[in-house]
């Protein structure tokens, strides 16, 4: 391999490379490895690589180099757990995401005779995490678009769409789902009143209050303005009728606290159970619901009517 040192192509090239034996012996380390690992390649030449870097799965390399040169073709070694061959610390200045360098590996059969193979091993620090940043503002741009800004609750639009997969999962497993729609009463006092900065502190505590009153597993979602949505899973009519009822009583005795004092507000709630055979889908429920809740309102606001 003495050939090799004095290579300018192997000693300029912007990647690692290696000669290993089918025992592994290293047989050539090029400059970019030296520079980058501290490592001469006099220091390395002749010993095997998994002595010298002992995170490296052994089985797994023998097996591969053996397999490119039964095969003659070129191959990737895959390098997880660690996404490296050989650890180098990450030199990326800019906000560094990794440690350590992520790279690629690829073999390629070098010399049959002498039953060599020659490893590429090449940074892509830069493109794992461009794409982990990629990632990372994919799902946040998720949650963004799944939940309302005022309250953290989620929006109409994810309760619509999660609703579709309740309503088969629930019918598949022959599930009762119930829904709650519920309106604060005269919001518009509230607002002309106090203001609408304290309008918002109303609609964050009811938020709470509701949260508070339903599992991980119900979906509450604000519909808009002061008018929310509850999804109750595996929850028949009777049972969503008394978790509307503790919603009720517990906003009723909830105070807002103001600068001149304190003051109550009340709900308007209408319960509602999908059934298979009366409803298209859920959007149906929510109809009988919301009838619920304007007959509420009619009959003097601050009550669970129910649709039976
Ligand atoms: P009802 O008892 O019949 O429900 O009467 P209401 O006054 O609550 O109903 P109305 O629909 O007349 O008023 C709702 C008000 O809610 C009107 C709107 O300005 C206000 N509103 C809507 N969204 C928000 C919000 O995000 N923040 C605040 N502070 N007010 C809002
Ligand atoms: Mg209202
Ligand atoms: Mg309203």
């Amino acid at each position: 391999m003495e050939f090799l040192n004095n290579n300018i192509i192997f000693n300029t090239i912007d990647n690692g490379i290696i000669i290993l034996d089918e025992n592994l012996n290293i047989k050539a380390w090029n400059k970019w490895l030296e520079v980058k690992t501290a490592v001469k390649a006099k220091d390395i030449v002749n010993h095997e690589i998994c002595e010298k870097f002992p995170y490296i799965d052994k089985k797994k390399l023998v097996r591969k180099v053996k397999s490119v040169l039964i095969t003659k073709s070129t191959s990737f070694f895959s390098v997880e757990p660690h996404e490296y061959l050989i650890k180098i610390q990450s030199n990326s200045i800019m906000g560094k995401v990794f440690k350590y360098m992520r790279q690629d590996v690829t073999l390629v059969p070098y010399d049959l005779d002498k039953r060599l193979v020659c490893l590429y091993i090449y940074d892509h620090t830069k493109l794992h995490e461009t794409s982990q940043r990629l990632k990372k503002s994919n799902e946040e741009l998720k949650e963004l678009s799944s939940k309302d800004p005022l309250t953290q609750l989620y929006n109409r639009r994810y309760f619509t769409e999660s609703a579709i997969t309740m309503q088969s999962l629930s019918i598949r497993n022959n599930h009762h789902i119930s829904i709650i729609i519920l309106d604060v009463d005269n919001f518009k006092n509230i607002n002309d009143t106090y203001g609408h900065s304290v309008g918002d502190k109303v609609i964050v505590s009811l938020s709470r209050i509701l949260e508070n009153n339903c599992r991980k597993s119900d979906i509450v979602a604000r519909f808009g303005g002061e008018e929310f949505v509850i999804l109750l899973y595996n929850t028949s009519l009777s049972f969503a009728q008394s978790v509307a009822e503790n919603i009720r009583q517990n906003v009723e005795d909830y105070s807002v606290e103001v600068k001149t004092g304190k003051f109550s507000f009340t709900l308007s709630l209408g319960v509602a159970q999908f059934e298979a055979q009366l409803d298209k889908d859920i959007e149906s429920t929510i109809n009988r619901a919301d009838k619920a809740l304007y007959n509420a309102k009619e009959s003097g606001k601050n009550k669970v009517i129910v649709d039976l």
